[in-house]
């Protein structure tokens, strides 16, 4: 079916023009970087769908791999088929009808009977299909899904066929995530063209020396195993990306992420930065005016932080701590120090409540210390932000609080010493790049309480220094955790009265803002709570869709103790500080991620008092649901949440590729482990000294990957799309 093609006498005028490609290793004929509409079969409609998808070339091709399998290997029993699943089944095909389709003269809708030898038959249906024999009256293989038919009996619709006297069908189908346009099929041919054509050229960014010496799986032979999967493979595997194949391709892909680091560790280190290092006179003061003092961590960050921004190269760090070490008073005192050496500073949160906060606690504490601030989210008047940005820009304004309306609308600060992201998880990490255009001296301080594991954040944060606040604030106790089901909502009420009535306050977390009759809206539940369990109490009610002035009025409300209970969505999620706040409960729990789980729990606890966190289950939770909460309950802190969560999950959430699509990495999801990301973190830097530059002809390959990786980056930035193009 697929056109000959002859990679030698056609030269690829379709490949990319990447400059990399002329240094191609040298003897290999360089099939894999053909264009896919090469393939017979692939016009240009259907060629178009694929680029749209990032699969321009065989090899794009062969990276695009499956993200499930049919088992062929199994045979269903008609008389127990469910619509809805898919079957398999053996049989010959017999009274095989064949009409055109209502106005489609080269269509035919064709259906039959296959028939098994027990004397059970079902019917079989093709639409669309392109007029032409079936093979009728001997044995064949059919596998598909299964449809409620005429008279609600189980129908087969558009099975695959496979003639058992021709040869032995593959032992499980490869099923891609595909555009409309491309069929299974088609996809597959696409895929053993490639395997056809190529003549020993490499895949992937691993050196062939760095593979062999460390005995890894060549990628090549990933794919042919991932698309062609051995009639011995073990479907569980395949199924959930924890095959040899799949480690190999993250490996790979995670060397690359590695390689990127590295090179933008480099490219910081050269920079100059704002150097801060004027009198301390507003730090001091600062310091002297809090109620606390400050723990060790945070005198040890301070230090750190304070040093490097008194140099003269440009400062990339991350403040790492659990939620409610105190890493609000860091930034303060990092932004103050900026102002106090003739700077100004720019603090950016990922929601408007959490920028409204800071900005609130920072005018507290340092108006009096004379200090111009000032707030800018998106609901800022045209007017006030045209007159806002003027003073920002002439440097009338010291330090500027906002969310992402601080990076995207062409602020500019004319003396910018120091860019502080808080929550920095939220933003994704190419969003720095975009930071720091906003002032190119300016020195950066990202923090975040993205629970990691130690070992995993020195490798994710490569370039980066890192600060860590490993200690609470002295007199926390921590947040008792228990799991309770649905039914058991009206105790959980009376837990949270039992709190208000001793002058404490509580947030109840709902997945829904409306629906009066959805026991999990916040409409509901507030007017439930109001008429019976907490009548007499103040409740306030919170959610994304409110106007930012009555958002604020609530939060004050609560902060103050006019309102004793929040009903809120995730709005609360990060950041929200309320230390009376001693009780949450989070309703449907099972729908939310681990990290945000644990990030949801710090709303509370974060005072002297002993806190409570329930999880609510609904009654359609499953089993493993129940088990991941339960396992959540029993760890204390954020560290211990991460290496559970990515046991349990993979590490999507700790790249931030779940929540922002911001980095381009799209076999993550098949890390189970940190010793992977350690290895690859391991050969990125053994392969950097053997050749720095990768400019060997051996880093070919890693050149390659490398420049894709960044361009896809960078061209996917700010896009919500990535989700699309990774493996679901
Ligand atoms: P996070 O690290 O989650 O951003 P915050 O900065 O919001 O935490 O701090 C949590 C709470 O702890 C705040 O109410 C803050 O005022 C308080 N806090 C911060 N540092 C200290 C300290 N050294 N001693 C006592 N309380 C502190
Ligand atoms: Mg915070």
């Amino acid at each position: 079916m697929t056109r000959p093609a002859s990679p030698g006498s056609h030269p690829d005028s379709s490949d990319h023009p990447s400059s990399l490609d002329h240094q191609s290793s040298p003897g290999a004929q360089k099939a894999l970087t053909a264009n896919i509409a090469t393939v017979a079969g692939v016009g240009p409609r259907r060629s178009a769908a694929l680029f749209a998808r990032h699969i321009t070339t065989l090899g794009d091709a062969l990276a695009h791999v499956p993200y499930r399998y049919e088992d062929l290997r199994r045979r269903d029993d008609i008389a127990a088929l469910q619509p809805g699943t898919t079957a398999v089944l053996e049989g010959v095909l017999q009274n095989v009808v064949d009409r055109p389709m209502a106005g489609r003269w080269s269509r035919r809708m064709v259906s039959g009977l296959l028939k098994q030898p027990s004397g059970k038959s079902i019917r079989v249906v093709w639409f669309n299909l392109r007029s032409g024999g079936l093979p009728s009256g001997e044995p064949l293989l059919l596998a598909g899904r299964v449809n409620s038919g005429p008279n609600k009996l189980p129908e087969l619709v558009h099975p695959e066929i496979y003639r058992l006297r021709a040869a032995s069908p593959p032992a499980l189908r490869p099923i891609y995530s595909l555009p409309a346009e491309v069929s299974q099929r088609l996809f597959g041919e696409i895929v053993s063209h490639a395997f056809k054509q190529n003549r020993g050229e490499r895949l992937g960014a691993i050196p062939l020396q760095l593979q062999k010496r460390n005995n890894l799986c060549d990628i090549l032979d990933a794919f042919q195993y991932l698309h062609q999967p051995p009639v011995d493979a073990s479907l569980e595997r395949l199924q959930t990306g924890a095959t040899e194949a799949h480690r190999a391709l993250a490996l790979d892909e995670m060397f690359t992420f590695q390689l990127a680091l590295a090179r933008e560790r480099a490219r910081l280190q050269a920079r100059n930065g704002a150097v801060l290092n004027g009198p301390a006179d507003l730090t001091n003061a600062l310091r002297a005016s809090l109620p606390f003092s400050l723990t060790p961590s945070q005198v040890r960050s301070i230090n750190e932080i304070s040093a490097e921004l008194a140099g003269s190269s440009q400062m990339n760090r991350i403040l790492i701590g659990d939620v409610g070490s105190g890493k609000t008073m860091i930034a303060f005192y990092a932004a103050l120090r900026a102002v106090e050496s003739g700077w100004q500073a720019a603090i950016m949160a990922p929601t408007e409540l959490l920028a409204e906060q800071h900005f609130a606690t920072f005018s507290r504490l340092c108006s009096p210390l004379g200090i111009n601030a000032v707030l800018l989210t998106g609901k800022i008047r045209p007017a006030e932000r045209g007159r806002l940005l003027r003073a920002l820009r002439r440097g009338d304004i010291q330090v500027a609080f906002g969310t992402q309306a601080l990076i995207q609308e062409g602020v500019a600060m004319s003396r910018l010493g120091i860019a502080i992201i808080d929550e920095q998880h939220r933003f994704g990490v190419f969003d720095r790049a975009r930071l720091m255009a906003l002032g190119s001296q300016a020195n950066v301080l990202m923090m975040t309480a993205t629970p990691i594991p130690r070992s995993l954040a020195r490798t994710l944060f490569r370039s980066l220094h890192v600060s860590s606040l490993d200690e609470m604030p002295p007199g926390r106790i921590p947040v008792k955790t228990e799991v309770v089901d649905e039914a058991m909502l009206n105790s959980v009420d009376a837990k949270v009265r039992a709190e208000l009535e001793l002058g404490r306050r509580a947030y109840y977390v709902l997945p829904l803002i409306e629906g009066q009759d959805d026991p999990d809206s916040v409409a509901a539940t507030a007017k439930r709570l109001r008429s019976t369990s907490l009548k007499g109490f103040a409740v306030g009610v919170l959610h994304g869709r409110m106007r930012p002035a009555e958002k604020d009025e609530v939060m004050r409300q609560f902060r103050d103790g006019a309102v004793q209970l929040l009903v809120s969505t995730t709005v609360v999620e990060v950041g929200i500080d309320v230390p009376e706040a001693t009780i949450i409960v989070i309703v449907a729990a099972e729908r939310y991620g681990m990290a945000q789980l644990h990030q949801l729990r710090g709303r509370v606890g974060r005072g002297g008092d002993s806190s409570q966190c329930w999880l609510v289950l609904s009654h359609q939770a499953s089993a493993p649901a129940r088990a991941r909460l339960e396992r959540l309950a029993q760890c204390k802190n954020g560290e211990e949440v991460a290496r559970m969560d990515l046991l349990t999950r993979g590490p999507g959430d700790l790249f931030g590729t779940r929540q922002t699509g911001a980095l381009p990495l799209r076999f993550a999801g098949f890390i189970h482990d940190l010793a992977l990301i350690e290895q690859a973190g391991e050969l990125a830097q053994e392969w950097l000294q053997h050749d720095p530059e990768l400019a060997s002809r051996e880093s070919w390959g890693a050149r390659q990957a490398l420049a894709r990786m960044l361009e896809f980056g960078f061209s996917m930035h700010g896009s919500p799309n990535l989700e699309s193009h990774m493996i679901p």
